[in-house]
């Protein structure tokens, strides 16, 4: 018996009707942030280590949890992505398109975390950065373009939660706090703590640590540091969420997974969920990033959120069904001729959705298939109709069965079926 092989750890194989419905949430926000002018980009599924070395060097996910491509020559040049902001940022330094520059991706990032049901080490995600204007209305166009998605897969039970981190001097004096503040009590702090503390105090508030827990909700608050310009811009995207109705909750302690950002910062966390996973998206400001990675000083806001836990979100709230996928149509052949293959071709090519049985199985078994197929209508075809060169027509779901000329079977059927179906919702 040879060997059986199964989905590597922390990935999952997903079938029908589950993959109709990640196709249709894909195809959801395509047309939900094409009507906002961004365009789609496709980056690779992997880049150089420093591209990913450069935006997070003090957090798990590039520390620990990255994908480490080990080349021919035995160096490690490159990783799988576990984001896809870096790569976008990239793509900007790289190819320098016209500001201001709207782009959208989708597609799946890796990162090598304990599964558990909501976490993957193969997740998918949907996002849009905008590069260009550091105004504060393009905080609130981006958060308010994932809040009236969530909105419009059918998803209720989601929260906002809105920080702002500062940048420039204000946020150089709040680090400094911090240091001095977990510093003063670094036997308090867990070991793990201790690292981060070194590589990045604002990553301490991150701690989910219970041991943490007490020195971090001491900790000095960033809203007493953020300078004037910041405080403005951070200003402006609250009235603007409150212009909007869209209700958010202020987290001073939300500093996010990964080092690079900059001023408002946000997440969706849903609450039809577990706390450990509810996190179903994230976002925000990241001003120095575009030059980090070599491009010019060019600022930059955008969100990911997470395919695979919007649908666990889904399907707590029962939300967003599977797309109605599957075919109208279901050809039954007990002749030995070349019948039933052109009337598949002539069906499909006038776009209706077709299917048959094949390997010459009884009528009996063939009408189970049909009925098995969720088609509408069977077509059937025996000897007689082979002979006299029409069709059966038989309703599925009750009414009248009758014979059509093989010519007009196209158009005899087009009433019985209920108009164009597609994946999209
Ligand atoms: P992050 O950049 O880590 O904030 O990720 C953005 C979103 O992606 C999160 O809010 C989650 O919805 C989703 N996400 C991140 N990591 C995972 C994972 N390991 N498995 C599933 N979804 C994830």
């Amino acid at each position: 018996m040879s060997e059986t092989f199964q989905a590597p750890r922390g990935t999952r194989d997903i079938f029908p009707p589950e993959s109709d419905r990640w196709r249709a949430l894909a195809a959801a926000f395509a047309d939900h942030v094409s009507l906002a002018g961004y365009g789609q980009v496709i980056p690779p599924m992997f880049e150089d280590l420093a591209v990913f070395s450069r935006v997070g060097e003090s957090t798990d996910v590039v520390r620990k949890e990255m994908f480490v491509l080990a080349a021919r020559d035995g160096e490690a040049h490159q990783a799988l992505r576990p984001e896809q902001t870096a790569s976008v940022c990239r793509m900007f330094a790289q190819h320098r398109p016209p500001l201001p520059w709207k782009a959208w991706y989708a597609g799946p990032n890796f990162r090598y975390e304990k599964p558990q049901k909501g976490r993957y080490r193969q997740f998918d995600q949907v996002g849009l950065e905008v590069l260009g204007p550091d105004d504060a209305d393009v905080d609130v166009e981006v958060i308010a373009l994932a809040w009236r998605f969530y909105e419009r897969v059918g998803l209720r039970q989601v929260r906002l939660l809105l920080n702002s981190l500062g940048d420039g001097p204000g946020r150089v004096r709040y680090v400094e706090a911090l240091r001095v503040h977990f510093g003063a009590h670094l036997d308090a702090l867990s070991e793990a703590s201790r690292e981060t503390l070194a590589q990045n105090p604002l990553r301490v508030l991150d701690s989910k640590r219970p041991e943490d827990a007490a020195l971090v909700a001491a900790a000095p608050q960033l809203a007493d540091y953020l300078s004037e310009p910041d405080a403005e811009h951070f200003a402006r995207v609250r009235r603007g969420l409150d212009a909007l109705g869209i209700p958010y909750q202020l987290e001073p302690r939300l500093v996010r997974g990964l080092d690079y950002y900059t001023r408002t910062t946000f997440e969706f966390a849903a609450d039809a969920l577990d706390a450990a996973q509810n996190a179903v998206g994230g976002g925000g400001r990241y001003d120095g990033l575009v030059a980090d990675l070599g491009g010019p000083a060019v600022p930059g806001v955008g969100f990911a959120l997470g395919v695979d836990r919007i649908l666990l979100a889904c399907d707590a709230e029962g939300a967003f069904p599977p797309p109605r996928a599957g075919v109208e149509v279901f050809v039954v052949s007990t002749t030995p001729g070349t019948e039933a293959v052109e009337l598949c071709d002539e069906l499909r090519r006038a776009g209706v959705r077709v299917d048959r049985a094949f390997d010459g199985r009884s009528m009996k078994s063939q009408m189970k298939a049909a009925d098995r197929s969720g088609a509408v209508v069977a077509l059937l075809i025996g000897d007689r109709e082979a002979a006299e060169r029409v069709v059966t027509m038989r309703p599925m779901h009750g009414g009248e069965q009758r014979t059509v000329g093989r010519d007009d079977v196209l158009r005899e059927l087009r009433p019985m079926l209920d108009g164009p179906s597609g994946a999209d919702h």
